[in-house]
């Protein structure tokens, strides 16, 4: 099966509108931040030591193995401990722990740096030890896609922010819309591309003006999208910006594409000469009593930030914490891990439990998937552990976009399947796995 032959026709119920209006809050200012030593699987080592006085914007740790990307400090303070406990993303992860002395002493990281003067390879540099990652899920350091930007057709700042709940791109977009502009102009240089262009949803009509204005004489152009879930998919996302399809890369389909917040946190270091030390977070859901968007410094515990917006309508049993949104985001047990330089959303759902029954053979999922896979055959063949089968099924053309279980009349949990099946194949796949 190729990728995206699924009918994508879901306008999903965004509940937009609980956050997109209101002010961003900005006035927490945690006692204690703990900053994850880790980027994707790969750990980052501490450059800091114990008992070291660090400012906002000091280097304190980096990722040192075949990629390179340095972190910083987002409050002045000392550093007292490096432990270990879980993230975001479920895993076990140290974390270096920061005292905050609230006094907000601040050093610029960065010394003024003029994109258009400098050459391609100076703005790469820049980029790479400015600690540019992807803040829009991924967390990938930004300079490694751009190494070897050969035949670009198009370039693209991925404002569509598609799932339900979220605004915190919207928001950022909204305060900080020059310094997309020269973020995006830096990568569009970087990119090598024909083309460039942001891409948004259509119905963010006062924001589609508002970029309009900002590009305008610029070669970015402003592109809107159908308001369809999961349209900010990056496949998705390049399928219908070009009509073009590809396996493991955008690159195979001519396009290098960067979240607008990535592209604004690069304005930021361009213009101010500041890292990455903050986060616009959006927290929503029909279990939190303030919806709204936060801006934390990286490394606020997700109690602290749920506090601050009221706390829980139910006990904290009765609701379905997520990092992230509601469709791709992590479902966490507990409100004790802390905002990573990804995170964009706490989903905050009263936690109605849904008896699962059996499967009705409705073929909605298979309708359903962007991708244009069977979920309901994966799920089968992977209850079963049929490898035969699952290597038949496309298993990894899956972009978790969780429309299967969304869709299921059954109450199934189909993207759960399939993400096990995803993992057996990767382990059958590894040195050893395969019988
Ligand atoms: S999560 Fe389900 S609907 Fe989405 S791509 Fe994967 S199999 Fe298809
Ligand atoms: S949508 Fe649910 S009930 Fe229908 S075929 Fe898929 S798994 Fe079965």
């Amino acid at each position: 099966m190729s990728l995206l032959t699924g009918p994508m026709r879901h306008h999903l119920d965004g509940h937009k509108d609980l956050t997109l209006t209101k002010p961003v809050l900005k006035t927490i200012d945690p006692d204690v931040v703990w900053i994850p030593l880790t980027n994707g699987n790969a750990p980052c080592k501490a450059v800091v030591n114990i008992g070291d006085e660090v400012k906002i914007g000091t280097k304190i740790a980096e990722r040192n193995d075949r990629f390179f990307l340095p972190l910083f400090s987002p409050v002045s303070g000392t550093v007292t401990a490096i432990e270990k406990f879980m993230t975001s993303g479920m895993t076990q992860a140290e974390h270096l722990r920061i005292q905050n002395d609230h006094k907000n002493t601040t050093v610029r990281a960065f010394e003024p740096f003029d994109y258009e003067k400098a050459s391609w390879e100076e703005v790469l540099d820049f980029v790479k030890n400015a600690g540019m990652l992807g803040l829009g899920g991924a967390g990938f350091p930004t300079y490694v896609k751009y190494l070897k930007p050969e035949n670009v057709d198009l370039f693209i700042v991925n404002a569509v922010e598609c799932e339900p709940y979220l605004t915190a791109d919207y928001k950022n977009i909204e305060e900080n819309i020059s310094l997309l502009k020269t973020g995006t102009l830096a990568l569009f240089k970087l990119s090598k591309a024909a083309k460039g262009c942001v891409a948004i949803k259509e119905d963010k009509v006062d924001q589609i003006a508002a970029l309009k204005e900002t590009f305008a004489g610029t070669p970015i152009e402003v592109r809107t999208v159908p308001n369809l879930y999961p349209m900010g998919w990056e496949r998705t996302l390049v399928f219908q910006l070009t009509g073009k399809r590809y396996g493991m890369l955008p690159i195979e389909a001519g396009c290098i594409l960067n979240n607008a917040s990535t592209a604004i946190a690069l304005g930021n270091a361009i213009d101010n000469g500041m890292p990455i030390t903050h986060k616009y977070v959006t927290v929503s859901g029909d279990a939190i009593k303030n919806p709204q968007n936060v801006l934390v410094p990286i490394g606020t515990k997700a109690h602290e930030i749920i506090d601050a917006c009221g706390g829980f309508v139910e006990n904290m049993e009765d609701v379905l914490l997520v990092a992230g949104g509601p469709m791709m985001g992590k479902a966490i047990p507990n409100d004790q891990f802390v905002i990573a330089p990804q995170n964009n959303g706490l989903t905050v759902l009263k936690n109605i439990k849904n008896e699962e029954v059996k499967c009705l053979r409705c073929g909605r999922c298979t309708e359903t998937c962007p991708s244009g896979l069977q979920p309901v055959r994966i799920n089968f063949a992977q209850k079963r552990m049929d490898l035969e089968e699952l290597e038949t099924l496309s298993v990894n053309d899956c972009i978790e976009c969780g429309m299967c279980t969304y869709i299921c009349p059954s109450k199934i949990e189909v993207t759960e399947g399939v993400r096990r099946a995803k993992r057996f194949l990767r382990a059958k796949a590894a040195p050893g796995g395969k019988k």
